[in-house]
């Protein structure tokens, strides 16, 4: 059974493809056409699902490495997995050739994010997550494109930046070499002149030069002008994608895809699943135990602290509780968690007036109502972590007599706590927490933890894993 996009009577001829695919990125700022088969369509889904999953996967596994870096992890992935046609998409410099299979290839791809969008349009959770992982994929995409694959990009999308010329480049060199110390050789790099309104993030780094209200950015920064672009694209689509799918709603094709995407979605999205099961666990008479077993040192010695002192200082309370709400704990319990343990040494309204906007804050039910997300480890590492607190990481933050005291605490012998100990006075934080999982957890995870909810995640999985295969393993419910 075949389907049709978008009004037209036939597959688009090769002309016509070749005028609206003449490029492997795109914005997709159309609705594509022509028609398709059903199961063709599903298949283009669920591989872009695929696809996006592991954009977030390896987003937050690999923290502390380049966009290019991340990128090349994924087209792997991908290759591993025989998705080459989207491998070769990510790794593509432009526009070089246009052959049939080429347009084709855009095409799908168009289509794919294009049924995607409809498909979360009308859940804020899931169309959250497309966002986010689209806007990664274009920039991670974006990164491959060369001098020439940018500037047929910025034609074909009715751009108007140039590259200043060379004079003009002589005339500011030195300028432009202070500002842009991370280019080995300004004078074979190209730059472009643009309005400094399109580059905040580079201006706040300060890490582009500003003459008269414009932006001389490198070639290699380019993508921190069209990623703002692409996510405001995507955001004005998502109302049309929201009407084309409310339209579809007596066409029964369409609404038992868009049903079964939407179920993969919450089937196939890694860090959903590892949510799922979270959610199924975790309720507050549950943390306690959970941290003994599935909490990284850092929330542990918090949870620790917050039951023996009845109290937290600030670091601590936002630390901690950005990482309960990350792991499904929600706003209601968070505030009967917070109220329970406060009220042991203050009275009530002292708690109501002094923590709970903290916490709806926190939520984003408060203040400026974003939705905050929970810490990663580069972000705790780099706290301010004076004697009273006990946020922080506890393998950089911990005088190592603490620290080693922690570990005993959490039955660690002598060896183990030395193999850990040799990691942290090294400086290896990070090895020294994956030791630490490693240890608690008598497995072997090669992947450095960088994020305390992704250690979590693994946690609980791990677990969840070694009670479906052995139900003789202790219950955590
Ligand atoms: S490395 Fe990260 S997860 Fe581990 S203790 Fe430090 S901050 Fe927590």
């Amino acid at each position: 059974m075949t389907t049709r996009l978008q009004d037209s009577n036939k597959l688009p001829s090769a002309r016509c493809l070749r005028d609206v695919y003449s490029h492997d990125l795109q914005l997709y700022k159309n609705v594509p056409f022509g028609e398709l088969m059903l199961n063709e369509l599903q298949e283009l889904c669920k591989t872009r699902l695929i696809v996006l999953t592991l954009v977030e996967r390896i987003h937050l596994q690999k923290q502390n490495v380049s966009v290019s870096q991340r990128k090349s992890v994924l087209v792997e992935m991908l290759r591993q997995k025989g998705l080459d046609e989207f491998a070769r998409l990510i790794s593509s410099s432009g526009c070089k050739s246009h052959t049939d299979m080429d347009l084709c290839v855009r095409r799908r791809d168009h289509i794919s994010h294009y049924i995607l969008r409809c498909a979360v349009a009308f859940d804020k959770c899931k169309k959250r997550w497309f966002f986010k992982q689209e806007a990664r994929l274009f920039k991670w995409r974006f990164s491959s494109l060369d001098n020439e694959g940018l500037r047929q990009f910025m034609y074909i999308n009715n751009f108007d930046f140039t590259p200043i010329s060379q004079s003009e480049k002589k005339d500011i060199k030195e300028y432009l070499e202070m500002s842009s110390a991370f280019i080995n050789d300004v004078n074979s790099a190209q730059f472009y002149k643009i309005s400094f309104c399109c580059v905040p993030s580079l201006i706040k780094k300060r890490k582009v030069l500003v003459i008269n209200g414009e932006a001389f950015v490198p070639q290699q920064e380019m993508m921190f002008a069209f990623v703002p672009y692409f996510k405001a694209i995507l955001i004005s689509r998502f109302e049309a994608a929201r009407e084309a799918r409310a339209n579809l709603y007596n066409d029964e094709r369409f609404t038992n895809i868009f049903a079964k995407l939407e179920k993969i979605i919450h089937i196939e999205n890694a860090l959903l699943v590892q949510d799922a099961i979270v959610k199924e666990y975790v309720s507050l008479d549950q943390l306690d135990e959970l941290s003994e077993i599935s909490y990284p040192l850092c929330m542990r010695v918090l949870h620790k602290a917050l039951r023996k002192n009845h109290h937290l200082t600030h670091g601590g309370r936002v630390q901690y509780g950005l990482f309960l709400k990350g792991i499904g704990i929600s706003l209601s319990d968070a505030l009967k968690f917070w109220k329970n343990e406060f009220t042991k040494i203050m009275d009530e309204a002292a708690f109501k007036r002094e923590h709970i906007y903290q916490i709806k804050f926190l939520y984003g039910t408060e203040g400026g109502r974003r939705d905050y997300q929970p810490y990663k480890c580069r972000k705790i590492m780099e706290s301010v972590v004076g004697p009273r607190d006990c946020h922080g990481c506890p393998f950089k933050h911990m005088p190592s007599n603490t620290l080693e005291n922690e570990l005993a605490d959490c039955g660690f012998n002598a060896p183990e706590r030395s193999t850990i100990m040799d990691l942290t006075k090294d400086g290896l934080y990070s090895a020294a927490c994956t030791k630490y999982y490693n240890i608690k957890h008598d497995c072997i995870q090669d992947t450095l933890i960088e994020h305390p909810n992704i250690y979590f995640n693994e946690s609980v999985k791990h677990h969840h894993l070694c009670h479906d295969v052995n139900p003789e393993v202790e219950d955590i419910r």
